[in-house]
C-alpha cells in the first residue's frame, strides 16, 4: 500500500514546496490512479485507453469492430463499447476528483486486437458466424510490415471517424456524470502520434462536435480541453503550427526517441547493450532521455508551441518523464508537469524539486 508517513512524508512535503513543476500519472485503472494520487500525483497526464479493450466482452466488441466490413457495421460495434469505456473513465474521473485527467484516444495498430494464429482465428470465426476465410482475408488486410509506423494512432481516428466519435462520447458523458455525483473534473482529450496539424484539426472538429451534442442532449456542459502528444519529429519541427489548434502538448519521448534514432522500440534492447558496452551510446535513450538528439526536438517543440500560444501547458509522457536526469531536463526547458508511473511518482517529485533549487 502506497502510504506516506515519517521522513518520507517530510521528504514529499520539502519536494512540494520547492518544485515548479507539477507531477502528474500514467494510470489507466482507478487502482493505479488511487496509488500514484497517495503518492502525490496532481492528475492522470496519460490514460492509455486501448488496455481497456482488451478484456471479456470488451474485446469481442473490439473485433467485432475490426473485422466490421462497413461503417455501418463499426458504429454497431462502437455502440457496444460505448458503455463500457464511459464506466471506466466516470471511474476515473471520481478517483481524481478535483485534478486534471489527460484520457489519451486510440492508439496502437489494430492487428493487435485480433488473433495471429490459424487456431484461434478458427475459434474466432465460430465466435463472430464468420467463416475462417473471411476471418482470415479481414486480420491478413490489416498486417503491416512496420506495424509501428503505420495504420495506428490519430491515423485511425483519421480514418474511422467513428471511433474518435465514441470515444469522445464516452470521456464527455463521463465527466458530466461525475460532475452530477459532485466531482470536479476537467477533461482532457489527447490525440496521439500527430505530424500533420490537418490531422489534429480533424480529430479536434469531431470532439468539439460530440461535446456539441451531448451537451445539448443532456441540457448540462462541462469545461474540457483537446491538446495532443508530441512524439512524431515532424509534430515538433511544425509546433508552432500544431499550437493554433492545441489546448496542451504533452511528449511522447517514447515514441520520439524511436523515430528520431530510427530504433524500434520493440527490438533495440538486442544490441543497445553492446553499443553501451563499445561506448557508441553512453545510456539506453528509451530509459534516459538523449538531450542532444532527441531532447533538441523536444526543446524545439515546446519553445515552437509557445511562440505561438504562450499559455500552451507543455508536459512529457514517455518513461522519461519518471527519471530524474530527463525530469530535470524538462525543468530547464520551463514544462508544466511531467507524468509517470505510479510508484515514480515520489522519485520524479524529487527530481523536480533538485532541478528547481540547482
Ligand atoms: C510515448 O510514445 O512516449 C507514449 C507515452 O506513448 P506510448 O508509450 O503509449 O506509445
Ligand atoms: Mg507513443
Amino acid at each position: 500500500d502506497a502510504e506516506m508517513s515519517g521522513d518520507f512524508a517530510s521528504i514529499m512535503d520539502l519536494s512540494e514546496k520547492y518544485s515548479k513543476m507539477y507531477v502528474r500519472t500514467n494510470a489507466d485503472t482507478p487502482r493505479d490512479a488511487m496509488v500514484a494520487r497517495k503518492f502525490g500525483a496532481k492528475g492522470i497526464g496519460l490514460c492509455r485507453t486501448e488496455h481497456m479493450f482488451f478484456e471479456g466482452d470488451r474485446i469481442k466488441a473490439m473485433r467485432e469492430m475490426i473485422l466490421s466490413k462497413d461503417e455501418e457495421g463499426r458504429r454497431e460495434a462502437l455502440k457496444k463499447l460505448l458503455p463500457m469505456q464511459r464506466q471506466d473513465f466516470e471511474e476515473l474521473f471520481m478517483v481524481m476528483d478535483g485534478l486534471g485527467v489527460t484520457i489519451r484516444l486510440l492508439d496502437p495498430p489494430l492487428h493487435e486486437f485480433v488473433p495471429h494464429q490459424l487456431a484461434t482465428q478458427k475459434e474466432l470465426a465460430e465466435e463472430m458466424g464468420m467463416t475462417i476465410e473471411e476471418v482470415k482475408l479481414a486480420c491478413d488486410a490489416l498486417e503491416e510490415f512496420n506495424p509501428m509506423l503505420g495504420h495506428r494512432g490519430c491515423r485511425l481516428g483519421c480514418t474511422y471517424p467513428e471511433i474518435t466519435e465514441m470515444q469522445a462520447r464516452a470521456i464527455i458523458e463521463a465527466a458530466l456524470n461525475a460532475k452530477a455525483r459532485g466531482a470536479k473534473v476537467t477533461p482532457e482529450i489527447m490525440v496521439p502520434l500527430v505530424g500533420v496539424v490537418e490531422e489534429l484539426k480533424m480529430q479536434a472538429e469531431i470532439i468539439h462536435n460530440v461535446a456539441k451534442q451531448v451537451f445539448a442532449e443532456r441540457n448540462d456542459s462541462i469545461e474540457y480541453k483537446v491538446g495532443t502528444m508530441i512524439e512524431v519529429p515532424r509534430a515538433a519541427v511544425t509546433a508552432d503550427q500544431i499550437a493554433t489548434v492545441a489546448d496542451f502538448f504533452s511528449f511522447g519521448t517514447n515514441d520520439l526517441t524511436q523515430m528520431t534514432f530510427g530504433y524500434s522500440r520493440d527490438d533495440a534492447g538486442k544490441f543497445l547493450k553492446i553499443y553501451q558496452e563499445k561506448g557508441i551510446l553512453k545510456n539506453d535513450p528509451f530509459a534516459i532521455l538523449d538531450q542532444q538528439g532527441v531532447g533538441q526536438l523536444v526543446r524545439m517543440g515546446t519553445e515552437k508551441g509557445r511562440s505561438t500560444k504562450p499559455e500552451l501547458k507543455v508536459g512529457i509522457c514517455g518513461e522519461h518523464g519518471g527519471e530524474p536526469s530527463s525530469v530535470k531536463f524538462c525543468a530547464s526547458l520551463g514544462m508544466d508537469y511531467v507524468s509517470c508511473s505510479p510508484y515514480r511518482v515520489p522519485i520524479a517529485r524529487v527530481a523536480a524539486a533538485q532541478a528547481a533549487i540547482e
